[in-house]
């Protein structure tokens, strides 16, 4: 008998639980560039966890890296009657006529990730940005390699005051990989350092491409003449780290070793700092991008007022969320691993 109480409590407790959530019924319709991208796997995650604690719904497509495609999503989303809009564009210099779309319809549409220009976030009022800075991922970034040449300075191997370095960039255009690649290169030389760029390219924020592009430098200039590998997000650092694995480089010689650093903090990046083959990363947290995101578009949908409190996230010039990078270094990695 008080068996049965309690378990009947608890499911109580249960439904009290699910009932209190359920504060909206609003219907977002999210496209992501593509599925197939670490970094947004773990913000849609995050999305979805959000809806789900919040009660409404929330439909995500894949726009498989095609434009024309996603904007044919958001035409559909707006023709099923979808209550806001979270969109990850394909290309941000393409974001304008989905503004319009949204904007025809009285809509509110929040963009994530990559950033539209100031003069689309600025024409129309019902119009989100949620990202972040990323300035300040490439200065962290910058900053690893910097602190590990001072307290390492057997890593200058050629012993030319230099530090000889591989850039490998994300995708053209895209905010975060013109300014990671600026901010850290600065940040090295703010911190005192002279450097000498020994190869450069792009590899699409992609694992793969950036094995072969890492490859390839290393044939071109051999490497024992590489002191650092900058990587502009986590998956193109793993992908230079498998290249210097097939050299026995990265794999625990200390005569072997390169510093590689990328951003994201993604779990297989966190995983490479445990096992020592890659030095550090700077946290670009899905978490919070996702939730904010959700969070704005259900507000707007519901037609309350998106603001500081509400949104829990505070909000610039009042349409831009800014969530925080944060270095990530051999010694908080673990609060991070999940
Ligand atoms: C992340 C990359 C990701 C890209 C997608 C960046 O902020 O660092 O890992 O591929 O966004 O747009
Ligand atoms: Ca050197």
């Amino acid at each position: 008998m008080k068996k049965a109480i309690l378990v009947s409590m608890a499911v109580l407790a249960v439904i009290g639980a699910a009932v209190a959530f359920a504060d909206t019924d609003a219907l977002v319709g999210a496209c992501i560039y593509k599925f197939d991208d670490t970094f947004m796997t773990g913000v849609r995650n995050a999305m979805r966890a959000e809806m789900d604690r919040q009660g409404g719904e929330l439909e995500i497509v894949d726009s498989q890296n095609r434009q024309p495609m996603q904007n044919d999503q958001v035409d559909a989303y707006i023709s099923k009657g979808a209550n806001a809009l979270i969109v990850n564009p394909v290309d941000r210099t393409a974001a304008q006529p989905l503004m319009e779309k949204a904007k025809a319809d009285d809509l509110p549409i929040v963009f994530v990730n990559r950033e539209p220009y100031a003069e689309v976030m600025n024409a129309y009022d019902k119009i989100w940005y949620v990202g972040a800075k990323a300035e300040e991922s490439g200065t962290q970034s910058g900053e690893l390699i910097a602190d590990y040449f001072k307290t390492h300075p057997e890593a200058d191997k050629n012993h030319d005051g230099k530090i000889q370095y591989i850039m490998l960039r994300g995708e053209q255009g895209h905010q975060d990989a013109v300014l990671r690649t600026e901010y850290s290169v600065k940040a090295l030389k703010e911190a005192g350092f002279e450097i000498e760029e020994l190869g450069s390219d792009t590899a699409n924020w992609d694992k793969v491409q950036a094995t072969d592009k890492m490859k390839g430098f290393i044939s071109a200039v051999g490497v024992d003449k590489i002191e650092a590998v900058l990587a502009n997000n986590d998956d193109m650092a793993l992908g230079a780290i498998e290249a210097l694995k097939a050299e026995g480089y990265n794999t625990g010689d200390p005569a072997k070793y390169i510093p590689v650093v990328g951003v994201d903090a993604t779990a297989p990046a966190l995983e490479a700092m445990k096992d020592g083959s890659m030095l550090g990363t700077v946290l670009n947290d899905a978490d919070n991008q996702g939730i904010a995101a959700v969070k704005v578009a259900v507000l707007a949908a519901d037609g309350k007022e998106v603001n500081n409190e509400t949104v829990g996230y505070s909000i610039t010039d009042g349409k831009y969320i800014w969530i925080p990078y944060r270095k990530v270094t051999t010694e908080n990695y673990q609060e991070l691993m999940k």
